[in-house]
């Protein structure tokens, strides 16, 4: 079996084939332009399944809230105009005549890591990507759950200080307005007054004033991270986003989650992700897969 995968993302699309072992080859990688609309990007998607002979399903890992019945975008940001509403199964099927799978790029991940990465082998975990934002993804009984309307796992708004710093979605205080990579990296430019990216905050690792400000930041991932816990009792975390390749964090969070959560749910481990840029293409080519 042949398999296109996708995955669409603000900036970029990227692709490549899939075989019946699930080997990804052909890797390529093409510019989003999220402002020329969530139309166009599917446009653009069917015109790449064209051009590609002998492809016997699709698999599209998307940003966005996904109906992953459907195959439609339930909800999306602005990021990409014009994307909510879009129905990717339906044009993508009556355009080329092939299957397609549709589903919410954390999601994706969530399923590459469980399949083929970090939580191989593992019936229920939970898994977090810490970018820009925070993702979140919930495996639960060997399969994801999704919720009442494909929207379940959006741990990056979980409020973690009642009362505090306006976040994207509208809402203040929310665990990725203080949590994220990104809450990170504006916190280094307030109190240093100089902007600089997770890999470089973590290459000044040896200057106090940016080591008290990773730990206070690893206590935010924590606080989030305890509840989730308390809800979900999970054997697994997986934590994803560039930012956890620097293990100091997992190590930390294993280390103060060890210390303070109660005796009975401390057999919870945090582990990165270990898929990296494929878990999203794998776990849609999964899903495409089974159609
Ligand atoms: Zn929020």
């Amino acid at each position: 079996m042949k398999i296109l995968a996708f995955d669409i993302g603000g900036t970029e699309i990227k692709y490549a084939f899939c075989d019946e072992n699930f080997n990804l080859t052909e890797k390529k990688s093409i510019p989003t332009n999220a402002h020329e609309g969530g139309k166009r990007i599917i446009e653009r998607i069917v015109e790449i399944i064209k051009s590609c002979n002998g492809v016997d399903r699709v698999g599209i890992s998307t940003a966005g809230q996904v109906d992953s019945v459907k195959g439609e975008i339930v909800f999306a940001t602005d990021s990409i105009p014009g994307y909510t509403g879009t129905k990717i199964k339906e044009i993508i099927e009556a355009e080329t005549g092939i299957p397609a799978a549709v589903e919410n790029d954390v999601n994706s991940a969530a399923l590459g890591e469980a399949i083929f990465g970090a939580a191989k082998g593992c019936s229920d975990f939970i898994c977090l990507t810490y970018g820009t934002g925070i993702g979140g993804a919930i495996y639960f009984d060997n399969k994801l759950f999704t919720g009442s309307s494909f929207s379940a796992g959006e741990f990056g708004h979980i409020i973690t200080h009642a009362g505090g710093r306006k976040c994207s979605c509208g809402g203040v205080g929310c665990y990725e307005a203080y949590a994220s990579a990104g809450a990170l990296v504006r916190n280094v430019a307030e109190k240093l007054g100089k902007k600089m990216n997770g890999r470089e905050i973590f290459a000044n690792f040896d200057n106090p004033e940016i080591r008290l400000l990773i730990d206070e930041w690893i206590d935010e991932i924590v606080i989030g991270l305890k509840s989730l816990v308390y809800i979900f009792n999970p054997s697994l975390i997986v934590a994803g986003g560039g930012i956890m390749n620097e293990a100091y964090i997992t190590d930390e969070i294993n280390k103060r989650m060890q210390k303070e959560l109660m005796a009975s749910y401390r057999n919870v481990k945090i582990v990165k992700a270990l898929m990296g840029n494929d878990a999203n293409k794998l776990g849609a080519a999964y899903l495409a897969a089974k159609i």
